[in-house]
């Protein structure tokens, strides 16, 4: 009889729980054999049950016949002149997406997807002409992290000094899809990746970034406590309407309504406002004092990105004196303003359009 495995990696304590109840004497015994998994699949990244030396050869064997350690498959990978990785990546049923390694001066930040397409269509925004997919599943969530740990040899390092600044210290929920239309696994996913006996990333090392889905937002800090992150790229209904149509559904007042009250919010834990710089659609002066008012009493950070223009859209990026010119009118009413320097533009880094180019080629091997 072929047995169906189940891949452990990506799943909670409660459910290897479950799994595991079948082939343990009670639940003394089951805590433990978690315990040892636990520890081998996220802290050590073992990919191997026969090589987990603490647990006995009778019950690797049982691991072996009803269990695997997968992750997601690298379909792709891209390296830019500059050090950023971006990669394709294969899910079992086949779907892509992207993950984004953005490596710093003094840390280096994930940028992971939540779903495979996007329901939203941000006219800025590659992924946005795809359409959606599905949801991605909280163990996908959690691979994306796995395979990027194994890809970069980051288990290595963290088994041989704990101290040691890890490849990976961020992690921005800012790739494909738009994860609070995708709440409960992107929590399940998060708990997994904040829990401080695994993969221990620090909630105030994640960030989470909506367009806007607003009965979700209070959520994300009462649920999950990660740091939060606007799409926002307007200061009037009209143009944020055009930009981000889900503007449409809640828009700006209702938006920062929600902002005001969301929990945790403090000088410490600010909101990050994105703002993506298009020539003549968004990038006054008058704009960059509109957003002034508009976030006042917000303890909040603007990201200023100059738009990464794709094949097919319209927009264009602001030029560099409007760029300046809007980042000094920000800063001076108090708030950061970073303006964020384009990563790996050579390869592709156009959210999404990874994803899509592999589609084409594979659409086009079929027709050969
Ligand atoms: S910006 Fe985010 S929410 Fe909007 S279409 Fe792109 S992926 Fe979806």
């Amino acid at each position: 009889m072929n047995i169906q495995k189940i891949n452990l990696v990506g799943l909670d304590k409660e459910t290897m729980s479950k799994l595991l109840q079948p082939f343990c004497e009670n639940g003394q015994v089951i805590k433990m054999r978690v315990s040892q998994l636990w520890d081998w699949i996220y802290t050590k990244g073992e990919t191997d049950f026969n090589k987990m030396t603490n647990i006995s050869k009778n019950f690797r064997n049982i691991l072996v016949n009803n269990f695997l350690l997968n992750r997601l498959k690298i379909r792709k990978k891209l390296i830019s002149e500059d050090g950023t990785k971006k990669y394709l990546l294969a899910l079992d049923d086949g779907n892509l997406i992207e993950t984004v390694f953005i490596p710093e001066k003094d840390r280096g930040t994930l940028c992971i997807s939540s779903q495979v397409g996007c329901t939203l269509n941000c006219s800025f925004c590659f992924t946005g002409t795809q359409g959606l997919v599905r949801n991605l599943s909280g163990p996908e969530i959690v691979q994306q992290i796995m395979i990027l740990r194994d890809d970069l040899q980051e288990w290595e390092k963290i088994r041989e000094s704990k101290n040691k600044r890890r490849s990976i210290s961020n992690i921005v929920l800012m790739g494909m899809g738009e994860p609070l239309y995708n709440f409960d696994e992107i929590k399940k996913g998060l708990m997994i990746i904040m829990d401080e006996t695994g993969i221990s990333i620090s909630r105030k090392k994640i960030t989470l970034s909506t367009s806007g889905v607003v009965p979700k937002i209070g959520l994300v800090g009462k649920e999950i406590g990660c740091l939060l992150a606007i799409s926002f790229h307007a200061t009037t209904d009209e143009v944020r309407n055009q930009l981000v149509p889900l503007n449409k559904k809640w828009n700006i007042d209702c938006l920062l309504n929600a902002l005001r009250s969301y929990p945790g919010l403090s000088n410490s834990e600010r909101i990050t406002f994105e703002y993506v710089m298009i020539d003549n659609v968004n990038d006054t002066e008058e704009d960059a004092r509109r957003l002034v008012k508009l976030i006042s009493g917000i303890p909040s950070k603007i990201n200023l990105i100059p738009f990464n223009p794709w094949p097919g859209s319209h927009y264009k990026t602001s030029g560099f004196d409007r760029i300046n010119s809007f980042a000094e009118i920000i800063k001076s009413a108090g708030y950061s303003s970073p303006v964020r320097t384009p990563r790996g533009k050579d390869i592709l880094a156009a959210c999404g359009q990874l994803r899509s180019d592999s589609k084409k080629i594979k659409k086009s091997q079929r027709n050969v």
